[in-house]
């Protein structure tokens, strides 16, 4: 029987684990068996995660983390959660033919920003396709860039990157938007922003950097091509809870439901950090928070039980 199971092995897991195997808790951390270190695995330069004055490439970061939680005496197994059985004290853990038991589980599998599903998408990936104005915006000054999408993200998204790009283009495939009225406003109010509507994009151009954008005009077939700096996915993100689906409470955006400013779930004994519980910040320094909590939480959960 353990103290403590972490599933995910992003900023919020690893930060889980180094605050539970400090509190001596011995915590396994199921890590992945492709994806360890989660999102920042992805990525270039972080430039924004505090401690590091000259940046530091995301898989670096990942890897002292779990250095970190190891140092302490963290578990950390590269295998994938395939099921679990979270109701009454003891909580099962399936990872494949195997079952670990443990009194509380702190689940931490983060959130996939969606794709495209362009080939250049990946190629380009760090290299000037993007997810995240707030995490990238800073490399693209006086760059023209595109902003792929529709909704209260692609307007934030375009109205940030304005502080630092020459133009932001919004392309988006219908001609009405989800956004909200007030979040369309500013944006269309917003002298460097243009928009693009029923515009389909086929690829992304450019073999080691973007240099542009393929569309397709929804309403008449012709193509063109956008020639862009930089391109901002903003079509939204999936919190990944299929493991809990039934099992915990989710919220309207799609989050695992924690109560207040905790980690709390709606079972005893199971706790939710990081993106999987963000609809809105989601940031490697807010998932470490929020693993941070999840850790504390369990370790109060666990002094308190007869
Ligand atoms: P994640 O990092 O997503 O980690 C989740 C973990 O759970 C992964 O290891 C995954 O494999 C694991 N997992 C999922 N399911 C299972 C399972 N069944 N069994 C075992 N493990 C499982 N943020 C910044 O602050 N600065 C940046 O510069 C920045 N750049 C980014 C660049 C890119 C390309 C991307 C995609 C994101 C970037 N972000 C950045 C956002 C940041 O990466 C996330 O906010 C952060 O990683 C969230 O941490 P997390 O621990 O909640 O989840």
């Amino acid at each position: 029987m353990h103290d403590v199971i972490i599933i995910g092995s992003g900023p919020a897991g690893y930060t889980a684990a180094i605050y539970a195997a400090r509190a001596n808790l011995a915590p396994i951390v199921l890590a992945s068996s492709v994806e360890a270190g989660g999102d920042l695995m992805t990525t270039t330069e972080v430039d924004n995660f505090p401690g590091f004055p000259e940046g530091v490439m995301g898989p670096d970061l990942m890897f002292n983390m779990q250095q970190q939680a190891e140092r302490f005496g963290a578990d950390v197994r590269l295998e994938d959660v395939t099921e679990l059985e979270l109701d009454g004290p003891v909580k099962k853990v399936h990872v494949g033919a195997e079952v670990l038991e443990a009194r509380t589980v702190i689940f931490a599998t983060g959130s996939a920003y969606r794709r495209l599903g362009l080939p250049g998408e990946d190629r380009l990936s760090g290299h000037g396709v993007s997810w995240c104005a707030t995490c990238d915006g800073f490399f693209f000054k006086e760059k023209h860039l595109v902003v792929i999408g529709g909704g209260d993200s692609a307007m934030e998204e375009a109205t940030f990157l304005t502080k630092f790009a020459a133009t932001v283009t919004i392309v988006h495939r219908s001609e009405t938007f989800r956004a909200s009225p007030a979040m369309l406003d500013r944006a269309q109010a917003d002298p460097k922003i243009s928009f693009v509507t029923n515009a389909i994009v086929e690829d992304i151009l450019g073999e080691s950097a973007v240099e542009g954008v393929r569309l397709r005009d929804a309403v008449t077939g012709e193509t063109r091509e956008l020639p862009v700096d930089g391109v901002f996915v903003a079509i939204g993100s999936d919190p990944r809870t299929h493991l809990v689906h039934g099992k915990l409470d989710i919220t309207a955006d799609g989050t695992i439901a924690v109560a207040g400013r905790s980690s709390l779930t709606s079972v005893p004994g199971v706790f939710a950090a990081g993106d999987v519980i963000d609809p809105t910040y989601r940031q490697a320094i807010t998932a470490a928070g929020s693993g941070t909590v999840a850790a504390l939480d369990a370790q109060h959960y666990l002094a308190e039980l007869p």
